[in-house]
C-alpha cells in the first residue's frame, strides 16, 4: 500500500486500509488485532455482530464499516452497530438509515455505493443516476455523504472505472473514495482510492459463503 502510495506520489497517510474479516476464523484475526490494526470490513450486519460483540471493551479505537448490502429491515441494528455503512444504494436504506439516525442519536460515516459497471448481480446506485442519488441523500434525507464505494467488474482494466468513481465524486464535492481490493489496490490508489478494502490478502483465503 506504502509503495502504490509513493509511486502515486501520493503522501503516505492519504489512504487507510480496511482489513475485511468477513467469513475469517477468529484465529486468523486475532494477529490482526494483536498488531495494532483495528479498523475491519464486514459484509453481513448479523455475522459481524457475533463476530463482534464485546470486543470494543477488550480492544479500544476499534472501527467496523458494514461494506455488504443492507436490507431496510436492518438499518436498525447497522446504525446501532456500525461505525461506517459503506452501502447505501436507493432511497428505501437511505430514508430508513437517516430514521434510525433520527431515533438513535447515532450517526456512522455514510458512504453511497455505486455500481459502476452496471452489473445486474451488483448492488449499486447506477453511475448515470448517482448525482441525483447524492443530491437526495443530502436533500431530501438529511445525510451526510462521507464517500463513494464500488466493487468494479472483474472482467478488464480497472482503471476507467476507478477513475470514473472518482469523476462523480469530484464534481458532487465529495473527497472519500472506498476501492480497490486484494488483487487491484494498488489500481485503486494510482487512482485515487483513500481506502481500500483488502480481506484475502491479509487473512488468506475464506471459507465459503
Ligand atoms: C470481500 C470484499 C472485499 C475484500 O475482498 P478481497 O478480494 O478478499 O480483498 C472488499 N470489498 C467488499 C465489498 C467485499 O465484499
Amino acid at each position: 500500500m506504502h509503495k502504490a502510495l509513493k509511486a502515486a506520489e501520493r503522501p503516505i497517510d492519504s489512504a487507510i486500509l480496511t482489513a475485511v474479516s468477513k467469513n475469517q476464523e477468529w484465529a486468523a484475526i486475532e494477529p490482526v488485532l494483536a498488531a495494532g490494526h483495528r479498523r475491519f470490513g464486514e459484509n453481513r450486519v448479523q455475522e459481524a455482530h457475533e463476530r463482534w460483540e464485546g470486543k470494543r471493551d477488550i480492544y479500544p479505537g476499534l472501527e467496523l464499516r458494514l461494506i455488504g448490502p443492507l436490507q431496510s429491515n436492518k438499518a436498525a441494528e447497522a446504525v446501532a452497530f456500525f461505525d461506517a455503512i459503506e452501502t447505501i444504494d436507493r432511497d428505501k436504506i437511505a430514508r430508513a438509515v437517516a430514521d434510525e439516525i433520527q431515533k438513535q442519536g447515532r450517526s456512522p460515516q455514510l458512504l453511497i455505493q455505486v455500481n459502476i459497471g452496471e452489473e445486474a448481480q451488483k448492488a449499486g446506485i447506477a453511475p448515470r443516476e448517482a448525482d441525483a442519488f447524492i443530491r437526495a441523500a443530502r436533500e431530501t434525507y438529511g445525510l451526510t455523504v462521507a464517500g463513494l464505494m464500488c466493487i468494479p467488474p472483474v472482467e478488464g482494466p480497472r482503471g476507467p472505472y476507478f477513475a470514473l468513481l472518482k469523476k462523480i465524486a469530484d464534481r458532487n464535492g465529495i473527497s472519500q473514495l472506498s476501492m480497490g481490493m486484494s488483487d487491484d489496490f494498488e489500481t485503486a490508489i494510482a487512482f485515487g482510492s483513500t481506502e481500500i478494502r483488502v480481506g484475502s490478502a491479509i487473512f488468506g483465503a475464506r471459507a465459503a459463503q
